[in-house]
């Protein structure tokens, strides 16, 4: 068993440190300019005459689907990063200039096609700060994102931005309490706007706000209008966070069948569906996707980058480590973190505390033996360390075996299974961090090596287990921490 298949680390979280290198994947690609999705052509596999063998999708991935679906993009999309958008809709969230130029360029080294940031029509300053994003110079396109009115369209084309994405809201209850105004009304608007921006060069998306929410007849007589004078992208909102995954699903199918253009979805994570839906989007067809660091937004917020990402990995791990530097997921979320003032959770998907932490006696052991068993995103991929638990009564001897051996004392199987059986003892009043286990073993070693020939008999090896506890009881009441000064 090697040595490296588990890692340990103290038993309090504390931030692993970024490795600086790239875990030997290659750098992401950017389209640079290119992020236009690429068209398939959508032909049914009956249509193909392929022998029935070649139908079946050729990966060994158990997490690919058998069949081949030619309208899914799970490994052909591109992210559009709302932070320094929807974000700043997050209750606490109050960017300055500096933060968010330091999280457009995180996110940009990260690798997302896109950046979306606040109108200029918000205010003097988020004009201001539009203009400066613009001329960082980054890899990722620039989008601001506006209502449907002329007054922000030309305020937005002389920001210096790739694109503009345009919203109104198509819903009932939109149309009724926001806006009032009606799918005539809204269409003439959208023509005139769309094509001032296009008429400046610019890559344009037209979206509904409140998608699923708006009446299917409405929706697509308003998509296809769009389709037709040339937009970029229309968006499906699910702006309530009302959606699910397969509605998502037979939404963007129907639209898939309806316009040409790229597809962009907007998940709201009210019902904890944001994820899903927006694999759903790209299973029939979407090409885009919103995402913000940690999902803050308006009320609970959107798909989160990081847990999206985990789920397009674990759907085609190359695609998706050939497009972002993982690695540094966890430094983006520290500084958006702090920039609004919140913990990253201890469940948060890949870098929450305990994401890679195993603790059952069963799966420490099967994951010591081959991680797979038990972890369907590598550590190592996102620049984190797995942690096999080892301190609490629910442990197993395979696991603490793994530790002797990293801290390199020589004990033989029996040896380990006893002192295994005085954790368990001890952790049955109180669980033990990784010192006191690091303590307890050292202690033991000390004390079968000091018995010498009998330290390899049972009676010797179970003599040195009591021994080694009764030492360890001692050192805990006399010193409250037994954790090393540094
Ligand atoms: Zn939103």
């Amino acid at each position: 068993m090697s040595p490296q298949a588990t890692e340990q680390r103290p038993s309090t979280p504390v931030p692993v440190p970024t490795p600086t290198t790239l875990n030997g994947h290659t750098a992401p690609v950017h389209a640079n300019g290119a992020t236009k999705i690429e068209k398939r052509t959508r032909t049914a596999a009956s249509e193909l005459h392929l022998p029935e063998h070649n139908r079946i999708n050729p990966s060994p991935s158990v997490y690919q689907p058998r069949y081949q679906d030619l309208l899914s993009n799970v490994d052909n999309f591109a992210i559009i990063e709302s932070t320094l958008r929807e974000g700043e809709q997050f209750a606490n969230a109050f960017f300055d200039t500096e933060t968010k130029l330091k999280i457009a360029r995180a996110l940009d080294e990260f690798g997302v096609e896109y950046i979306e940031l606040v109108s200029p029509a918000a205010s003097e300053q988020s004009r201001l700060d539009v203009v400066a994003i613009t001329q960082l110079g980054l890899k990722a396109k620039i989008l601001t994102h506006i209502r449907c009115h002329m007054d922000d369209a030309r305020l937005a084309v002389e920001t210096g931005v790739d694109g503009v994405d345009v919203v109104i809201g198509t819903s009932s209850y939109l149309r009724q309490f926001s806006h009032g105004k009606d799918m005539t009304y809204i269409i003439k608007t959208a023509t005139e706007v769309i094509e001032f921006i296009k008429s400046k060069g610019l890559e344009v998306r037209f979206s509904t706000e409140d998608s699923f929410r708006s009446d299917l007849v409405d929706l697509l007589q308003v998509y296809k209008a769009m389709d037709k004078i040339g937009v970029d992208r229309v968006g499906i909102a699910d702006t309530v966070g009302c959606a699910n995954p397969r509605q998502v699903y037979e939404l963007v199918r129907t639209l898939r069948g309806v316009v040409s253009c790229d597809i962009e979805t907007h998940f709201h994570n009210d019902t904890g569906c944001a994820i899903a839906n927006a694999y759903a989007a790209l299973e029939a067809g979407a090409t885009h996707v919103d995402t913000s660091v940690l999902g803050i937004g308006e009320r609970n917020g959107i798909t989160p980058l990081g847990g999206f990402c985990a789920r397009m990995y674990v759907a085609n791990r190359d695609y998706v480590l050939s497009k972002y530097k993982m690695e540094k997921l966890r430094d983006i979320e520290n500084l958006v973190a702090e920039a609004v003032q919140i913990q990253v959770p201890f469940n948060n998907y890949i870098t929450g505390y305990c994401a890679f932490t195993h603790k059952a006696g069963i799966h420490a052991k099967a994951i010591l033996n081959n991680p797979s068993t038990y972890e369907i995103l590598k550590p190592e991929d996102f620049g984190m360390t797995r942690y096999v638990s080892i301190g609490h009564r629910l442990t197993g001897w395979n696991a603490v075996k793994s530790r002797v051996e990293q801290l390199g004392l020589a004990l033989n199987d029996e040896q380990v299974k006893a002192i295994t059986n005085q954790i368990k003892l001890l952790a049955d009043v109180k669980p033990m961090g990784i010192e006191e286990v690091d303590v307890l073993l050292a202690h033991f070693h000390r004390e079968v090596s000091r018995q010498g020939v009998e330290g390899q008999k049972r009676e010797g090896v179970l003599q040195a287990a009591a021994q080694a506890a009764a030492l360890l009881e001692e050192q805990r009441r006399s010193s409250t921490d037994l954790t090393p000064q540094n």
